[in-house]
């Protein structure tokens, strides 16, 4: 048995239930996993209120770190006894052991630690991504960054100082600016405070940026049009404020010719090689020190529903994780 959170009905943080489930046998192409850490991300306050649907009830979480079990036939990168960590679906993470798909589970290096490792498999992965599989960055580019003191912000921040990126974040309070900007942001503005288009504007001799990477959706989405210069890329992955509202093509047309994209990072983990690729450059970041966790709060995993209160009221900074 193990310690399990699940949602009968999609709801607010109350909705989310600790119960005692079984574990079971891993099958073809699973694994057994015992987590030592889990991390809690956006994504599962979109689960959990329905914004993205799941079969009820549902376990929710969407990585962890641990220890491998058992493996199941046909599984050849994984053996029992190994340490792991994961961003994969189904959702099922929060959990104190549970049997999944072993294809998006990742062998972890020993200088990464179990509570590391959860804080960021999803949200470094992400930034994986963002940098270096959408759109060819070249050192020198400008990137405004929204919310770059949240868990993929910060990490976000680091990775472009590394890369030689300069990033413009954007941040919620004076505090969040101060954090991103020790992370490696070159700016970051109070957009709380200040319209961030004359912002960009003015930090980037009226041309505006070569990329935004959006995580905030509805409230920002408009706006980061205006920021990009001619032929600039917009990165679409977020709803933190709400789904951004259908756009008209013609209107990309008209601000610069510009290009749109909305990812999700399941979308590149799918292919099993590519996961193990990603998850191998994020260790070799880390491990380096050009990158490190940043983990701004630590929840019990039976005190979930305060943990996702305050993600949802943008209390948090960087990573959060449950501990078990
Ligand atoms: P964060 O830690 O960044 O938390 C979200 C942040 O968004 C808040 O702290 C807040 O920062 C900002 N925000 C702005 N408006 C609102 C609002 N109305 N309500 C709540 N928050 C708001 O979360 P994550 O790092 O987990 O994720 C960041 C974004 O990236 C999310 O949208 C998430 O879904 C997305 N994501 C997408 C992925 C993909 O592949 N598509 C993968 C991973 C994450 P502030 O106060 O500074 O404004």
């Amino acid at each position: 048995m193990a310690k399990t959170v699940i949602i009968e009905e999609t709801g607010g943080p109350e909705a989310l239930k600790l119960v005692d489930r079984e574990v079971g046998e891993p099958g073809p192409g699973e694994i057994r996993i015992r987590h030592k850490a889990c991390g809690l991300n956006f994504i599962d306050v979109y689960q959990r209120t329905g914004l993205y649907p799941l079969e009820l009830p549902h376990a929710l979480g969407m990585e962890a770190a641990g220890i491998v079990e058992a493996v199941g036939e046909g599984v050849s990168h994984l053996k029992e006894g190994d340490r792991a960590a994961y961003a994969a679906v189904p959702p099922g993470a929060y959990c104190e052991a549970r049997v999944m798909p072993a294809a998006q589970v990742c062998p972890l290096p020993d200088g990464v630690s179990f509570e590391d490792a959860a804080s960021i498999m999803l949200q470094g992965l992400t930034v994986e991504y963002l940098f270096h599989r959408v759109w060819p960055l070249e050192k020198g580019a400008e990137v405004l960054f929204h919310a770059a003191a949240g868990g993929v912000g910060l990490i976000a921040c680091q990775w472009a100082k590394s890369e030689g990126i300069r990033l413009i974040g954007t941040a919620g309070t004076d505090e969040k600016c101060k954090l991103a900007l020790e992370k490696g942001a070159a700016e970051c503005i109070n957009y709380r405070e200040k319209d961030f288009v004359p912002e960009v504007k003015a930090l980037t001799g009226d041309k505006g940026v070569d990329v935004v990477m959006d995580g905030v959706g509805k409230d920002t989405f408009d706006k980061s049009l205006d920021c990009l210069k001619p032929l600039g890329m917009m990165m679409s992955f977020g709803n933190a404020s709400g789904p951004v509202e259908p756009v008209s093509l013609l209107t990309l047309a008209q601000k610069g010719s510009l290009k749109l994209t909305r990812t999700t990072l399941f979308t590149f983990l799918a292919d099993h090689d590519r996961c193990q690729e990603m998850a191998k450059h994020l260790f070799e970041k880390l491990e380096s020190g050009a990158v490190t966790a940043n983990i701004g709060q630590r929840f019990p995993l039976e005190e979930i529903t305060e943990a996702h209160r305050q993600l949802e009221a943008r209390k948090t900074t960087g990573s959060t994780i449950l501990t078990l």
